[in-house]
């Protein structure tokens, strides 16, 4: 059947089927692709439309005698979601999952071997299951088995977030059916990801679809960690009263204590991680969808999946690991088009704990590299001063301009120079490390540097270094935006139980004056003025 032909039926589905007149981006380009039965990676943001671009061609290639289309998804509530949703509209689908009754297995298995059934759902840990692979061979056997649609396709990938096992035995099924095309799909596209899901899923000969990452209507802001509480209250207050939103926190503990707190609030407030049995998680996933206004306060196990139009904002109360998550996790707003938030209170005791995390982790040490400059990325990011979109995007390799659409865009943040103070830590670290072969935390710098006496200035006497004192008319708020600046940079690492500070690979620049440290001007505590410099 030639191309053409192939693309008419398409957009005779998604007219008649779906209702939408339409194909939107890259939609056309890949189901023409899929119909045709060759392989393709796709590459789309959240909310998009990834659905539609393995839906439309199983029912067009059903149309055409293929037989079945298999989704693989690790998402349980996504599979229900849009198995629902297509019988709504008259496409025979169905789910397979370990909570069914033999009964209602046997009727699927059925109806699939009678070539009944359009898309078949399935969790990825069902391909190692002989009875599975039993029937896929029957199916294989009477030319049934029509695609492969693999959702999440990042999960098969280490460098990703949500590296899942079972994605890895997700080759079976090309190795036992190569030639049954596979759709691969994912909204998540920094390139050291993309490289391992090709080599993994073997996708090296398939066509590559690439849309744009952007959300315009996602405006970010990063506001620095002062009092998160007060700050985010500000916030839902002042722009967000009455409306659905996900608040992230990086551990269960916080996220039972947020919830709670912001129910006192008198705000619709939910608790969402895994440690909360199923049958409450599921209530309040529920109750997030279908009432208006519901917080949802989470870790990151809620979200992948959900698709609920009208998010309006998303807060991040803790860092998220790396740029992907955070782009995945803010991702989950405004997926209706129209104006939504991500706003993310940052600190250095973030920072200084996800490192120890990383550090503390019994991980390879590669990986661990590759983390901590995940993580570095990451606090550029929170760190900058320019257009954050821009950046966002420069790290999925996209070019772009200035948004007009973040807070660094809407207000421009007033940046001072603090390479000299920036000289200073370093050299101060310098000493430490070089004169007394001693490291401390940044406390214990920032005292030295401010020359302020305790016991620990005493008993290391350190008031004779030639750093001491010298920053005096630094603030203690500008020493740590300063510090945190250089952990960003590379100029200064942060090691072991302590949380110690050493110099790193990019300290040479800055002391030499090559590289210089703009930082946003402080928090109404004044700037430091460049007259003051030290003597
Ligand atoms: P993704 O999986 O990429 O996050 P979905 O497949 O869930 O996105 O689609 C997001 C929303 O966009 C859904 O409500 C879907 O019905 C809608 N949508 C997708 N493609 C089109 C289209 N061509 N025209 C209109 N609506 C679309
Ligand atoms: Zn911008």
């Amino acid at each position: 059947m030639s191309q053409s032909r192939d693309l008419q039926e398409a957009q005779a589905v998604l007219q008649q089927v779906f209702g939408y007149p339409s194909f939107r981006g890259l939609q056309a380009e890949v189901v023409a692709e899929a119909v045709a039965g060759r392989d393709a990676l796709v590459l789309m943001p959240t909310g998009a439309g990834k659905s539609l671009c393995y839906q439309v061609p199983a029912i067009v290639r059903q149309r055409q005698g293929k037989g079945v289309t298999l989704v693989v998804s690790p998402l349980i509530a996504l599979m229900h979601d849009q198995v629902g949703a297509l019988e709504e509209v008259g496409v025979q689908a169905a789910f397979l999952n370990s909570s069914q009754d033999f009964e209602a297995t046997k009727r699927i298995e059925r109806a699939l071997l009678a070539g009944e059934l359009t898309l078949l759902y399935a969790a990825p840990e069902r391909v190692t299951n002989a009875r599975f692979q039993a029937l896929l061979d029957s199916l294989h056997e009477r030319g049934l088995l029509s695609l492969f649609a693999i959702d999440e396709a990042h999960c098969v990938s280490q460098w990703g977030h949500d590296f899942r096992e079972d994605y890895l035995q997700l080759n079976l099924l090309h190795e036992r059916y190569p030639e049954v095309p596979r759709l691969a799909l994912t909204a998540t596209a920094d390139s050291h990801t993309r490289a391992d899901m090709v080599e993994r899923l073997q996708l090296q000969d398939a066509q590559v679809f690439i849309s744009s990452f952007d959300r315009p209507n996602i405006r970010y802001r990063v506001v620095e960690k002062k009092d998160p509480r007060a700050q985010f209250l500000r916030f839902l207050y002042d722009e967000h009263r009455g409306d659905a939103g996900i608040v992230y926190c990086g551990s269960r503990k916080k996220v039972d204590e947020t919830a709670e707190w912001l129910e006192q609030q008198g705000i619709k407030a939910l608790p969402y991680h895994a440690g909360l049995d199923q049958a409450k998680r599921a209530k309040h996933q529920d109750r997030f969808l279908r009432e208006d206004g519901v917080v949802m306060v989470a870790t990151i196990a809620f979200g992948m999946g959900i698709d609920k139009p009208d998010v309006r904002f998303v807060a991040h109360l803790d860092l998220p690991k790396n740029i992907e998550g955070y782009y995945q996790e803010t991702g989950r707003a405004g997926r209706d088009g129209e104006p939504a938030n991500a706003w993310m209170a940052y600190g250095l005791a973030d920072v200084v704990q996800q490192r120890r995390m990383i550090d503390e982790s019994p991980a390879h040490e590669d990986f661990k590299r590759i983390q901590r400059s995940k993580l570095d990325a990451l606090l550029a990011l929170a760190e900058s001063t320019d257009c954050r979109r821009q950046r966002l995007l420069a790290y999925f390799d996209e070019d772009s301009q200035p948004c007009g659409n973040c807070d660094n865009c809407l207000q421009p943040p007033a940046v001072w120079d603090a390479t000299e103070p920036a000289r200073m830590a370093l050299s101060c670290i310098y000493r430490f490390q070089k004169e007394r072969n001693q490291r401390f935390g940044a406390g214990h710098l920032i005292d030295v540097l401010r020359g302020k006496e305790t016991d620990k200035t005493r008993q290391h006497r350190h008031q004779e270094l030639s750093t001491w004192g010298i920053g005096r008319m630094v603030t203690e708020t500008q020493w740590r935006a300063v510090l945190r600046q250089l952990i960003a940079l590379g100029a200064v690492e942060v090691e072991g139980e302590y949380q110690t500070l050493c110099l790193g690979e990019a300290a040479k620049p800055v002391l030499r004056g090559e590289q210089a440290v703009k930082l946003r001007e402080g928090t109404g505590e004044g700037k430091v003025r460049a007259s003051k410099k030290p003597g």
